[in-house]
């Protein structure tokens, strides 16, 4: 029992070194931890939230802020909620972290907000906008107001006249899919105010293409008569995925899918189609790919508590195609698609790592996750979507917290690193909820429904990696 004597900072002190000593050179290494995540709530001056664990700080934790210009320090009771923070300390109980060391992110700031997106759907005030007057717009997960004063560039004839489908710009120009840059603060009401929007063209046809030609057929396999995916590359079969034989379940997701595409979607020049697969994977995971195709592991599904959570984890994913996250990861980061090495895969043999399998047509992103900036777009976007269709969007975070739960074991680096993105999307989540939404209480949304509960019960027991 410790010492109720002593106050809760100094019982975390003692735990603290004594754990350091016991782990000091050791072959297992230190326990120090590191928890990354946005500040989800404050106790008190010494005491912030992440999510459901409390991270505790004494007057000896290192507190400092990081910005263009540097490392400053601070003090703990200016950590506030929204900041993006690294806390690096030890567990001392269950959901109660201490600190020793937390780092906050000051590069993104509370107010002001700047960013790139396709537009997901046709801009109702589009014209008011295009003639200097006031209107709102959807863009990028946000609720826009653009005034008199907002600086535009807003040009439909030209943003969609370079389309590069070779299309001519119609009389009814499509806006759906073109480019905004914005910039922007935020407001109380959760709007925010457009400070400038430029208009631009939409991504050129390639964005939505899968790499290296490859083809994604679903198909059976000639010997067991099994539903496949098969990645063709002309004739030749690099890959395949067993797909669930549960037809019933198959059909509740890809309706499930097509009723929340965002109006619009279909009605652009993007070369998409979207297809939702269900396939046979135990791993709790989702993946999109350029080209709309959408894959829902069984795993997934296995775990998944409401409609609500499938709904909002598939606008996501609809999100990171419509926004052509792997095309844009492609250029700002790699300069360059990787040359297509599936390496330790037999022509036509089944996958075993998906992740390995897209890694090798260098889209490992679809798999394992964007950069940060990509990943947040996607969920801004996705609770937006799934707020619009009527869902709980408060089911998001939840599965976030349901993943942590599970994962809460955090002795080995996999379930850590799972465990870890999962907080930073969780707390992410629940900010973007309380800034962007501030005055909903949800009453009246629908979280759960029978055809969510049939599925579940034609899935049936399944293996959860
Ligand atoms: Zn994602």
């Amino acid at each position: 029992m410790p010492n109720r004597k002593w106050p809760a900072w100094r019982r975390a002190l003692a735990v603290a070194m004594a754990a350091s000593l016991l782990f000091e050179g050791g072959a297992a290494g230190s326990n120090k931890v590191k928890l990354h995540g946005y500040i989800t709530g404050r106790v008190d001056d010494k005491v912030i939230l992440i999510l459901d664990d409390r991270i505790e700080t004494t007057p000896a934790s290192h507190v400092s802020g990081q910005d263009s210009s540097g490392e400053h320090p601070m003090k703990a009771e200016e950590l506030a909620v929204g900041m993006l923070v690294d806390a690096e300390g030890v567990w001392v109980d269950r959901h109660k972290f201490f600190a020793e060391k937390i780092t906050a992110d000051l590069r993104e700031s509370d107010k002001k907000i700047h960013g790139t997106a396709y537009l997901q759907e046709e801009p109702e005030d589009s014209s008011k906008i295009g003639t200097g007057q006031a209107g709102q717009l959807k863009v990028d997960g946000y609720l826009m107001e653009v005034s008199g004063s907002t600086k535009r560039e807003w040009n439909v004839t030209k943003a969609t006249a370079t389309a590069s489908t070779g299309t001519p710009a119609s009389s009814q120009a499509q806006l759906a899919a073109c480019h905004v840059k914005y910039s922007a603060t935020r407001r109380k009401d959760g709007k925010v105010d457009a400070e400038q929007i430029d208009l631009g063209p939409p991504a050129s046809a390639d964005a939505y293409k899968m790499p290296h030609d490859m083809e994604i057929v679903p198909t059976k396999d000639p010997q067991t008569g099994i539903n496949i995916l098969e990645f063709r590359q002309g004739k030749k079969v690099q890959g395949r995925l067993k797909l669930l034989a549960e037809k019933s379940v198959q059909e509740y997701v890809s309706h499930l899918g097509d009723s929340l595409l965002p109006a619009g979607a279909e009605g652009t020049s993007r070369p998409i189609e979207f297809r939702f697969f269900v396939v046979e994977d135990p791993e709790i995971n989702a993946a999109s790919l350029p080209d709309g195709t959408m894959l829902i592991n069984t795993g997934l599904l296995g775990t998944i508590q409401n409609e609500s959570q499938l709904a909002f984890v598939m606008s996501h994913e609809i999100a990171h195609v419509l926004q052509a996250h792997y095309k844009r990861e492609v250029d700002e980061t790699r300069g360059q698609r990787v040359g297509l090495i599936i390496a330790g895969i037999a022509a036509g043999a089944f996958i075993g790592d998906l992740g390995l399998f897209m890694a090798s047509m260098g889209i490992a992103s679809v798999v394992n996750g964007h950069q940060r900036e990509l990943e947040n777009q996607a969920d801004r976007l996705g609770l937006q979507n799934v707020i619009e269709h009527g869902y709980d969007p408060r089911e998001a975070p939840n599965f976030s917290r349901l993943i942590i739960n599970r994962y809460g074991d955090r002795t080995t680096s996999k379930l850590w690193s799972n465990h870890d993105s999962s907080l930073i999307r969780g707390s992410f989540l629940t900010i973007q909820l309380q800034r962007t939404y501030p005055d909903n209480t949800w009453e009246g949304t629908k979280k759960n429904t029978k055809a969510f509960e049939q599925m579940k019960e034609d899935l049936g027991p399944v293996k959860i990696m």
